[in-house]
């Protein structure tokens, strides 16, 4: 569990980026602003929607990077999240390929079984993720090889080891929304 290989899957994300963290500071203080947390600490609650219909998938502060070697590229955006945050491109076996955010947590409904073939996440087994109200496909969750293909939500959403990789063209920000729509509350609820 503490070996570096399993660090950089993102397995003890949050040891990694303590020791990162304390890294800077005690290393290279003068440089610590060129490298912050991209995805910590953010004093923004912006909600994160489903772009199809505008159900609340999760909060801005839940984006949570876990990089993998598998990302065909990675890049920096700023639409989603409303800060910096990383944008992986992955391909599926059938050739299609998918920018996504990663969370370490959302509101979406995880399709078990749990399947470990083609991964994105070496280590880790996939169930397809959709919205709960509209059911469009959001996305995929994340969990251990270890664990059984089916669990419970209570123990998914429980973990510290499991995570939500959700396709960034299918999702949005509340603030960004509203700018194009201008729409009252009331009407869309
Ligand atoms: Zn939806």
């Amino acid at each position: 569990m503490r070996s570096p290989s399993r660090l950089l899957l993102g397995v003890q994300w949050d040891n990694f980026f303590h020791f990162i963290v304390f890294a800077l500071l005690f290393f290279n203080p003068s440089h610590s602003c060129a490298a912050d947390p991209p995805e910590h600490g953010t004093s923004t609650d912006t909600l994160i929607l489903c772009r199809a219909c505008g159900h609340e998938v999760a909060f801005g502060t839940d984006i949570h990077f876990v990089p993998s070697r598998m990302a065909l590229s990675s890049r920096n955006d700023t639409s989603v999240g409303g800060r910096r945050i990383h944008i992986q491109l992955f391909e599926n076996p059938q050739g299609l390929k998918f920018e996504v955010i990663v969370f370490k947590k959302a509101d979406v409904i995880k399709h078990w079984p749990a399947d470990s073939h083609f991964s994105w996440y070496p280590g880790f087994s996939w169930t397809v993720a959709t919205c709960p109200r509209c059911k469009t496909h959001l996305g995929w969750g994340f969990q251990p090889n270890s664990w059984p293909e089916t669990v419970t939500n209570n123990k998914f959403e429980e973990s510290e080891n499991t995570f939500l990789a959700l396709i960034a063209h299918r999702i949005l920000r509340e603030d960004f929304a509203s700018s194009l729509l201008m729409t009252p509350k009331s009407f869309t609820s």
